[in-house]
């Protein structure tokens, strides 16, 4: 592996913060620092906002034809797929995920995206509206301005592309703050960007910290809008500045999956799907199904299965293409996850043991966790936990099980399991959550958008229409063809 850019990226420019301070770049499966990078604050904040201002205010990227601006889109998907290995292998080492992972998901998913939204510029179109004979009224949709992008480590260089593959297909520059936990990805993708000849200022990456260069960030008033993702206590401050400055603001924030088990399920899929959906990534993702509601009358069955299948999960050095499992992202947020699980436990909830011979616990190294006999009021029912931890509950029937899904403060995703389709959708449309997916369909896809109910967010993060929405300004043109006599002050 080649090293890294270590340098704040601005206005097609790597330099240093303005104090010169460093951070490094932390290795959580090993310990070990894998880069020393800059670390920005305010100062550098205002540099950044002021280079994606000057290009948005005078700079060719909004003024572009929309042909081209997909071009430049289409060639940085290529760049990122020629550029796979080393992105992969930088996610891996930087968050302990493992290769298998973000060869075969995170890098080929990002430049889908920058692939998808390539298309979308010269599909960016307003509207007509019919008022008076002699009156024509135009919508436009016009490039917004600076988009603020706050993204966490789970995912760090697809959590970039799902936000900079949308503002700049709308024609916005962007700031992106990656998470202080994973720059890496972001810095390759900014040098990537370079190659293929996006203009000055476009793209700019800082690495900071998010008390100091992401408040500054959210609360610098050259940004127009922020989009965020992260946890909901975030986002409520992110709120806040938003309402200070009068800014537009996007959050998507945290969830508390359920997965419907009905009894006609075919338990082979259903099994391995549950376990993907809370396991995959150790549980590090916004729509980890971390409650499983199983009818009562299969309950013993299921859990039977799922942990023998738990057992047999290879868990070990992130670099292994052999192994499913990797680590937690840092030793804080291990922490975490423990404090959950001995929560869970003080509460009464159940661990079910599986065989560990092929789970790891050392260093930042956590094995999946089944808790069984969970009920909807423990805090493991309740709070995210974003760690490789299953909620086993029973339901007694669909009503209940609907109620004990919607029991939460969250609504970002469910599952549901069952080979009646008309049941399925019954269900679905009963469940209070942004996405559904029936009998394992639930991936990531560039046009269908990912909006959250109650605290899994405000707005929508993809979707063509959806992004067009979220990074354009309407402006409306009403044209009097000069026939129209004005009622006042006659
Ligand atoms: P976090 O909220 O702690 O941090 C996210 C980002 O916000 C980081 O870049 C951080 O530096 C920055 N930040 C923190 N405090 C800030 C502040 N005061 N002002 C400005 N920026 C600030 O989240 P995390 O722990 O990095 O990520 C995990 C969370 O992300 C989970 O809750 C998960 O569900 C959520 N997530 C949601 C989605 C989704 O699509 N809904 C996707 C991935 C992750």
């Amino acid at each position: 592996m080649k090293k890294w850019p270590n340098q704040l990226f601005i206005n097609n420019n790597w330099v240093d913060g303005v104090a010169g301070r460093k951070w490094d770049v932390i290795n959580p499966a090993t310990g070990a620092v894998l880069e020393s990078v800059a670390l920005a604050d305010a100062h550098d904040v205002d540099i950044a906002v002021k280079a994606a201002r000057k290009a948005f205010d005078d700079g060719p990227w909004p003024r572009m034809d929309p042909l081209a601006r997909g071009r430049l889109l289409f060639k940085l998907a290529e760049k990122i797929r020629e550029n796979l290995a080393d992105l992969a292998m930088t996610d891996t080492l930087n968050v302990g995920k493992p290769i298998r992972d973000t060869i075969g998901f995170d890098v080929p998913c990002a430049a889908d995206l920058f692939e998808s939204y390539a298309g979308l510029p010269d599909k960016i179109s307003g509207k007509c509206y019919g008022t008076l004979p002699d009156n024509v009224t135009m919508q436009f949709r016009e490039p917004m301005g600076v988009i603020a992008a706050i993204v966490p480590w789970n995912f760090p260089l697809t959590n970039a592309a799902i936000k900079l593959a949308p503002i700049l297909a709308c024609g916005n520059t962007v700031v992106l703050k990656p998470s202080e936990v994973s720059p890496l990805s972001a810095f390759m993708l900014a040098k990537l960007s370079l190659e293929v000849g996006f203009p000055q200022g476009v793209i700019n990456v800082i690495h900071g910290t998010g008390a100091e260069a992401g408040a500054a960030l959210v609360e610098h008033r050259g940004v127009d809008k922020i989009t965020f993702t992260g946890r909901h206590q975030t986002g409520a401050q992110m709120l806040q500045a938003a309402k200070n400055g009068m800014k537009g603001v996007l959050l998507e924030l945290g969830g508390k999956t359920p997965s419907i088990v009905l009894p006609d399920a075919p338990l082979e899929n259903v099994v391995n799907g549950v376990i993907t959906g809370i396991f995959f990534n150790l549980g590090q993702v916004c729509v980890a199904g971390s409650r499983l509601l199983v009818h009562a009358s299969q309950h013993d069955e299921i859990l039977s299965r799922i942990v023998s299948k738990v057992g047999s999960l290879r868990q070990g050095d992130p670099t292994d293409p052999k192994n499913h499992l990797g680590c937690l992202a840092t030793d804080q947020h291990k922490k975490v996850v423990i404090n959950y699980i001995e929560q869970a436990k003080k509460e009464g909830a159940k661990p079910v043991l599986a065989d560990s011979k092929n789970s790891k616990n050392d260093g930042c190294f956590h094995a999946p966790v089944i808790f069984d006999c969970v009920t909807p009021s423990m805090t493991i029912a309740r709070e995210e936990v974003f760690g490789p931890v299953l909620s086993v509950m029973t339901y007694k029937d669909e009503d209940d099980a609907v109620r004990i899904a919607n029991d939460s403060d969250f609504g970002l995703m469910a599952n549901i399991w069952t080979c009646d389709g008309g049941r399925a959708l019954r269900i679905a449309r009963r469940v209070k959550a942004g996405r559904i997916a029936i009998n394992g369909g639930g991936a990531l896809r560039p046009n269908v958008p990912v909006y959250g109910y109650k605290m899994s967010g405000i707005g929508a993060e993809l979707g063509y229409e959806e992004a067009v929405h979220e990074y354009t300004n309407s402006k409306a043109v009403l044209y009097s063809l000069g026939t129209e006599k004005s009622p006042w002050p006659e």
